[in-house]
């Protein structure tokens, strides 16, 4: 830890950083591991419950345990509760103690429907009874999410209310436990945690900050802005070659902002029958409205809003009239905001790009030696690299690569290798050896293979 951090901690003890790293204690949706100075610092025993807030308010509650392994300003959380607190690794997890949590009288949880398609009958014997019932008196907070394994089937529930309805209680034996299978819920913003997040989108440092003003901090504080009487933009048009990124970057301020996400890829939604285009993008805008905060992402918008002067086709001059209505009828706080993307702005109808509709353009262009390194180590984090590997090397000797084309070099690297190794990897082993595994490592001369082909 340098010293700038260190500060940071002995001023604030209790904000540490959600990790997921290997532990000497087992974590799972009701408990969390502390490093034991941390536990120390904090007044923190085993077992005590304690009370996380993560992002956009969310709060939770957990167990703490002492963990020998886990690095001091950290704290281990599992998937379901790094969910809950819609934190993403990294992030920063404030963490209290929480005294007198009631047990509760009842609690309600609805499955989520996605995770019951196909699965008939009752829910409770199955799963919630050895959930809860496995020793242990389970925190639950309503909003929570949490998922049941087992019957080859895993199952996501959100705890719906409480009774006492104090944002957090204990199930006990006592407690009475509805489930609601027939009326399962629709899952909204909860499932974009796994989606890509800023940090996997490298080269656009720049871009990513002139983005998040424009886009993540009006979707996530509307209220600010029309407080203070800014209007966000509705469109942004990103413009760079194929690969650099454009959508990864329109995914990720989604995931991040925790906006729905819509794509609309131009030549497509232009192929459609005549008459067809018109109504899919009202029906698109439709959906944006409904789903708010929302992004739509238009891929090759120039196919769907060609120059209207020098295009000849009837169906095109339809379509771009009625993108330009339904971007003007877009009311100001819909918190709607459409990015479009496309390699030739020039040939877009100049109407799109005025005040009001595209009125902010980003360039999102082929990234230097400093963009390409920081775009190699994002697809090489989960790989094993030999010490020979010099990325900077690498970065400098690939002038001329997109993002797609160094996601592409790691993965062959990584073909090449495991292509070497095919006499040591028993491929008909239901395993691999751990010694094996263990020895493989991506080396120089894989990429440099890999960058011949
Ligand atoms: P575009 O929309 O500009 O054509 P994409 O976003 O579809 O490009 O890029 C394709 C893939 O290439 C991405 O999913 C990602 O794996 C990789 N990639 C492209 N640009 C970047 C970048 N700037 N940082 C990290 N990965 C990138």
């Amino acid at each position: 830890m340098d010293a700038d951090a260190a500060m940071q901690r002995k001023k604030a003890p209790n904000r540490l950083l959600a990790d997921d790293g290997e532990g000497s204690v087992p974590i799972d949706n009701s408990t969390v591991a502390l490093g034991p100075a941390t536990m120390d610092e904090l007044g923190l025993f085993v077992g005590d419950l304690v009370l996380l807030r993560g992002k956009r308010r969310r709060e939770t509650v957990c167990y703490a345990l002492p963990d020998d392994y886990c690095p001091e300003g950290r704290v281990r959380l599992n998937r379901v509760v790094r969910g809950n607190l819609r934190v993403r690794l990294g992030d920063i997890v404030t963490v209290h103690r929480r005294d007198g949590v009631p047990n509760g009288a009842a609690v309600q949880v609805t499955p989520f429907q996605d995770s019951v398609e196909g699965l008939a009958g009752d829910l409770f014997d199955p799963y919630l009874k050895p959930y809860f019932g496995g020793g242990g008196l389970r925190p639950v907070c309503k909003g929570d999410r949490f998922v049941v394994h087992g019957h080859m089937h895993a199952v996501e529930f959100k705890v719906v209310d409480t009774n006492p309805d104090v944002g957090c209680v204990l199930v006990a034996p006592e407690t009475a436990i509805y489930c609601n299978s027939g009326d399962p819920v629709k899952r909204e913003d909860e499932e974009r945690l796994d989606g890509p997040g800023y940090d996997d989108v490298g080269g656009v440092r720049k871009q990513l900050a002139q983005i998040r003003e424009l886009v993540d901090l009006p979707l996530r504080h509307p209220k600010l802005f029309q407080t203070l009487g800014v209007k966000p933009p509705k469109g942004i048009l990103l413009y760079g070659p194929p690969g650099t990124g454009k959508t990864l970057l329109a995914r990720a301020i989604a995931s991040e902002s925790g906006a729905h996400f819509i794509v609309v890829n131009g030549p497509e939604i232009m192929s459609k029958m005549a008459g067809e285009s018109e109504a899919n993008l009202r029906a698109v805008f439709e959906d944006a409205d409904k789903f708010a905060p929302s992004i739509i992402f238009m891929d090759e918008i120039d196919a769907i809003a060609p120059n209207r002067d020098k295009t000849h086709g009837e169906v095109e001059r339809r379509v771009v009239s009625q993108l330009l209505t339904l971007m003007d009828g877009l009311r100001p706080r819909a918190q709607v905001v459409v990015i479009g993307a496309t390699n030739r702005p020039n040939s877009l109808d100049p109407a799109l790009r005025r005040f009001g509709r595209f009125d902010r353009e980003l360039d999102i262009g082929v990234p230097d030696e400093v963009g390409r390194l920081e775009i190699l180590r994002i697809h090489s984090k989960d790989m094993p690299l030999s010490e020979d590997v010099d990325l900077e090397r690498i970065a400098k000797d690939t002038h001329g690569f997109v993002g797609a084309d160094l996601a592409a070099l790691c993965s062959e690297a990584a073909f090449q290798l495991i292509r070497e190794k095919m006499d040591v990897i028993d491929v008909e082993a239901d395993a691999i050896d751990v010694d094996v595994l263990n020895s493989l490592r991506v080396c120089n001369d894989h990429l440099k293979r890999a960058m011949e082909v």
